[in-house]
């Protein structure tokens, strides 16, 4: 307890999944949290997650954005900073991952995936980044993912925009690791969340069939390396990649 103690963080994508464990998470160590959602539907989720925060004792908001549009995006960025003052740690972890093969693949469907993937993280990033610059302190962390390296079919455009949020994350670090600010990846291996509901259940049943434990994680199984990176204990992890995966992969 208290690893993030007085902290400030803003998580995208954090009412629901893997998101929202984190931001409990980070709350249960001290820190205060705003919760990205992307729409109106996802309102009564985020402040559900608000109100789990603020039982713990630290405060919370939430903020909806669509985190791929780079007004919206700089408009959530302000809003935390009127409400925290200053950013100490930015998760940028809001994602979508939909089953389509390359040859039936719109253009929108990969437009799509790039932007709310991986644009987002561009954006985010750049925003946030001069804040963490002028403070001489922060920490980013992506979520990227274990298909980044192994692929998936029917996964293609989301792979594609993983690999390119972990190669973001190496060349990133290389620029600001003298800064005072580190960015680093966690690649989780499948998880259960709302985000397998949009996923073909055969590929799911592939990707399930190749892990060594056996079975997918829960969130809380996920959320404790962002934990250790968020914190001093993550000090000396430079653009790395982090996975917990069940033995799905070996990085
Ligand atoms: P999730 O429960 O669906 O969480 C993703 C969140 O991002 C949702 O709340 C989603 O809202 C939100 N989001 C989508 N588009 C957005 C946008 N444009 N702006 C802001 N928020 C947006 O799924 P999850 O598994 O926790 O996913 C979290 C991250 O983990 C994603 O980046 C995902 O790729 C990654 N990941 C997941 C797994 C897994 O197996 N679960 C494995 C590796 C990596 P909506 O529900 O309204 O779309």
């Amino acid at each position: 307890m208290g690893k993030l103690q007085d902290k400030t963080a803003l998580i995208t994508g954090a009412s629901s999944g893997i998101g929202k464990k984190i931001a409990i998470s980070f709350a249960e160590e001290g820190a205060d949290v705003a919760i990205n959602y992307p729409d109106a539907s996802q309102a009564g989720n985020a402040e559900a997650v608000v109100s789990e925060i603020n039982k713990r004792g630290r405060q919370a908001i939430a903020i909806k954005a669509d985190v791929s549009k780079a007004d919206e995006n700089a408009e959530m960025v302000n809003s935390f900073i009127e409400a925290f003052n200053h950013v100490d740690i930015l998760v940028n972890n809001a994602g979508i991952g939909r089953t389509v093969t390359v040859d039936e693949m719109t253009v929108e469907n990969w437009d799509e995936m790039i932007a709310i993937n991986l644009r987002s993280v561009f954006l985010t990033t750049h925003k946030v980044l001069p804040l963490m610059y002028a403070q001489g302190h922060g920490k980013i962390i992506n979520t990227a993912s274990q298909l980044a390296y192994k692929g998936a079919p029917g996964l293609a455009h989301y792979t594609a925009s993983k690999a390119a949020i972990v190669s973001f994350t190496r060349s990133l670090s290389l620029e600001i690791a003298d800064r005072g600010v580190n960015v680093n990846c966690v690649a989780p291996g499948a998880t259960t969340t709302p985000i397998l509901d949009g996923m073909d259940e055969d590929i799911l049943e592939a990707i399930r069939q190749t892990i060594p434990r056996g079975r997918f994680a829960v969130v809380d199984e996920i959320a404790p390396t962002y934990v250790f990176l968020a914190s001093s204990d993550g000090d000396h992890y430079v653009g790395q990649c982090l996975s917990p995966n069940g033995g799905d992969i070996f990085l």
